[in-house]
Parts: structure tokens; sequence; C-alpha cells
């Protein structure tokens, strides 16, 4: 059984009773916050192992939050879980470059909930030590400090750009990285790099990966994601 501690930031009720009924059946510990300066509050205090954030709220939104959160020191590595309505890709891609580390849209089935939020746990205690692992997913072995990628054994010409837009992916399987993201990766935060320009390398990166290519999910609106 889990033992971590959950918050959860949700203003409709039912919906709150929803999550946190499925969270305690796990066996997290739950706290529960109907707006958000109650959720901030809550958060600075008892620094949960993660956090559910609602974006529709009353008085401070999800995104200010969200924004809060990460801009602390103390709460900045919390992960956190937007929950949104179906069809709001902006706030998600807002959320997520603000450092939200999943999302779930509504209506949401509670067994998804649970296993997406166990999953963000699960990653977010086992990030890999970057610069000198490699990283082994699927067929495919990447050499970080080489900037080398085989797949079975076989070695695939990548350019610097597109070995980098890869290794961020391959790194964290399963997370939706936004074109934003990718390029903060790849270039630095600040440096110019055009939504375009990473669809670009994606493309090239597709065709060279060949069979592999596969693994490199469009999530429509949002971003891209490894394939876990
Ligand atoms: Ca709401």
């Amino acid at each position: 059984m889990a033992r971590e501690s959950i918050l959860i930031v949700e203003d409709e009720e039912e919906i709150q009773e929803l999550v946190r009924y499925n969270l305690v059946k796990e066996g997290y510990r739950v706290a529960c916050a109907s707006d958000g300066e109650e959720g901030l509050r809550i958060a600075a205090s008892q620094l949960p192992d993660l956090i559910v954030l609602d974006l529709m709220l009353p008085g401070i939104d999800g995104l200010e939050v969200c924004r809060t959160l990460k801009k602390d020191p103390s709460t900045q590595n919390i992960p956190v879980t937007i929950l949104t309505a179906k069809g709001a890709e902006a706030d998600i891609v807002s959320g997520l470059e603000l450092g939200a580390d999943d999302y779930i849209t509504k209506p949401f089935s509670p067994r998804v909930l649970v296993a997406r939020i166990r999953a963000v746990l699960r990653r977010t205690a086992a990030e890999p030590d970057e610069e000198t692992s490699t990283i082994r997913i699927h067929n495919m072995v990447l050499h970080l400090g080489r900037h080398e990628v085989l797949i079975d054994g076989n070695p695939v010409p990548l350019t610097s750009t597109e070995f980098r837009v890869l290794h961020v992916l391959a790194r964290r399987p399963g997370w939706v990285l936004t074109r934003g993201q990718i390029s903060d990766a790849i270039h630095g935060t600040g440096y110019p790099v055009t939504d375009r320009s990473i669809d670009v390398q994606i493309v090239a990166l597709r065709r060279k990966l060949r069979d592999a290519g596969k693994y490199i999910e469009t999530v429509r609106g949002v971003g891209y994601r490894f394939k876990e």
C-alpha cells in the first residue's frame, strides 16, 4: 500500500470527494483544499508528496497556484498533476510549461487517475542521474556522453539537435513535453526556437529512427511523449 501524502486542490465538492475517496482507498494520506489560497497554505505547511491541482478555481486560479508553487524553493520539487476540462489544451500547455508534471482531463475514470498519480510518484522518485549514464529503453540505447544512439546495437547518425530532442523525450518516458519545454531543454531558456522548428526536428528524428520512430508519440494540441 502507498503511504505518500497527496493534497487535492479542487473547488467542486463532488470531484474533490471522488478523488479523495479513491486515493484514500489506495492508502494515500490525503488533504483537501477548496481554493488556491488554501491550497498554497496547506502545500507550504504540510509539504505533500504530490498535488492534484484543478485549474478552474475561484480566486487565484490553478495556473497561478502552480506558478507560485514552482517559484518557492520549499515547494518547487513537489510534483503537480493538473486537472482540466477536456479541450483546454492551451491551459495544459501553460501548466506543463509552468512545471506541472502531468495532467488529467475531466471527466476521468478514478482508476486512470490513481494509475497516473502512482506513475508520477514513481518516476519523480527515480529521476535518472543524467549526464553520466546511458538510457536503455525498448530496443534503444542512448550514450549521453557520446551523443550516440544505438538501435538493436546499430548506431543511428543523428545531428546534435536531433540527439538532444531524443534525449529530452527518452529520459522521461510517458511524460508529455510541450514544444516550448523541448526547445528550452535543447537550447537553454530564452533562445528563440519556434514550435515549427521542433516539429521539423521530430519529423527528421522519426525518419532516422525508422521503426523505433513510433515511440515518439504526438499528443495533439499539447506536444510529444516518448512511449513507456
Ligand atoms: Ca473547478
